[in-house]
């Protein structure tokens, strides 16, 4: 009989288990994992004893703590692919930021498209759960991390988007330079004259000829391609007019314009594609419009636990605006949103554990009155009593932790809180 180990047993780990089980039910199977679960029987990864004929690594396990194997290895998104139909295909998504918009994006294109198409991978929903529901059939939009890319041995992608690299989880790699190669490995699985689309970034392009790829760079202000002119988002063979899209900021242009890219590739748009991107939405937490209350449009963008993302997100905010800042301190350096935060900001609303860390660094550079709410609740209070806004944003540059379970339940309390005091004399909700 077989024996076979999985390491990491979060979403992924789950899902390689019962594909596994599926195919090869009779194999006698282990679950490695420092975490326990109720009912299920875990072993702590310092017990792996080198004597399976397979082992299935989880990407949420740094190699510094996987134990030395000499059996056959395999991740979740090999294990997964080995079970699509012929004529099935991946769209790979990565970069440093915008993977989950641009999949989300990419996914809802197509089936708009008529294309059976599924969002799937690191988004939420582990690409062998897609592919076993769907009987390996259909196009697998797929958001890759770093750490899954670096497992890959065995997938072919059919088209690529490489959004943008900036420093990230300097926590799990020795330096910048080994976490990007981490990121532009998935270029050496993209099949010949497979579409890439990529931020404009020498690195990318520099391994996208190594691997004689060609690449569609966009520019992050849509000046050369896609071009914009006026409300006219030109790609060439289609175009749309942007009036028709309504996920807030700019950043989610360029995601836009990475998954109409994607789409094309499948089923090639021509002339006006507007009608296509009308109904898209959000992902839930980024850069996301919750609602209007007297005239202030206000944004849930409780993922961006980092100050880059709030960087972003400030970029599309316009005088007078309210921003949230705070929660868990990571050592961010908020000085840094200093231009922007001058640009567009009336109020600075400081809450939780990191509020005081973020006013000593703010107090002096920025013009707006920073003001120290206390918690979440709090301040959504605060900020329903306030006029003269246009918008109020959430988008904290800092952990959730000191308040919550993750940032999803952040978010979650701020639409809640701004339903339970801002929307009580405007119940309609209505968008601006
Ligand atoms: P990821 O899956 O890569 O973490 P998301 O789509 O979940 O990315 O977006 C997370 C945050 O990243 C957003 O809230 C926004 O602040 C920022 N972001 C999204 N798209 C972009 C982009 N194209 N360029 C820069 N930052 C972006």
């Amino acid at each position: 009989m077989k024996k076979i180990a999985v390491i990491g047993f979060a979403k992924s780990g789950k899902g390689a288990l019962a594909l596994l089980k599926r195919k090869m039910g009779d194999a006698q199977f282990a679950l490695f994992d420092d975490k326990l679960a109720d009912g299920v029987n875990i072993f702590p990864i310092s017990e792996y004893k080198d004597d399976f004929d397979l082992t299935v690594i989880s990407p949420g396990i740094p190699p510094k703590r996987l134990p030395e194997i000499k059996g056959e290895i395999l991740n979740e998104i090999d294990l997964a692919y080995a079970e699509l139909e012929k004529e099935s295909r991946v769209i790979g998504v990565t970069g440093t930021n915008g993977k989950s918009t641009v999949t989300h994006l990419a996914a809802q294109i197509l089936n708009n498209l008529s294309v059976d198409a599924v969002a799937c991978g690191n988004i939420g929903y582990p690409f062998s759960n897609a592919v076993m529901s769907r009987g390996g059939r259909g196009v697998f939009v797929t958001e890759l991390s770093s750490f899954q890319i670096e497992l890959m041995k065995n997938i072919e992608i059919a088209a690529c988007s490489v959004t943008n690299l900036t420093p990230d989880h300097l926590d799990r790699y020795n330096s910048v330079e080994e976490y990007y190669n981490a990121k532009l490995r998935a270029l050496y699985f993209v099949r010949e004259n497979g579409l890439v689309t990529a931020g404009l970034n020498p690195l990318i392009a520099n391994n996208a000829l190594k691997h004689r790829l060609k690449v569609l760079y966009i520019d992050d202000d849509l000046e050369s391609f896609p071009k914009k002119i006026g409300d006219k988002l030109d790609f060439g063979p289609f175009y749309i007019d942007v009036r028709g899209f309504h996920l807030f900021g700019r950043h989610n242009l360029v995601n836009l314009s990475h998954a109409l890219l994607l789409a094309s590739s499948v089923l090639p748009l021509e002339g006006d594609a507007t009608d296509l991107i009308g109904v898209l939405t959000a992902m839930p937490h980024r850069t996301e419009y919750i609602g209007s209350a007297k005239g202030v449009a206000w944004i849930n963008d409780s993922k961006a636990t980092n100050v880059d993302s709030t960087l972003t997100a400030l970029k599309s905010c316009f005088y007078p605006t309210a921003v949230l800042l705070g929660g868990r301190d990571k050592r961010g350096d908020f000085r840094r949103l200093a231009g922007e935060l001058n640009r567009c900001a009336k109020e600075i609303c400081l809450f939780g554990e990191a509020a005081h860390i973020i006013g000593g660094q703010l107090e002096g550079l920025v013009k707006a009155d920073l003001i120290y709410t206390g918690d979440l609740k709090d301040t959504v209070k605060y900020l329903s009593r306030e006029d003269g806004l246009n918008t109020v944003i959430l988008s904290p540059g800092c952990a959730s932790f000191d308040e919550f379970a993750n940032y999803e339940e952040r978010g979650d309390k701020f639409a809640e809180y701004f339903k339970l005091f801002a929307l009580e004399d405007n119940l309609s909700g209505d968008r601006i």
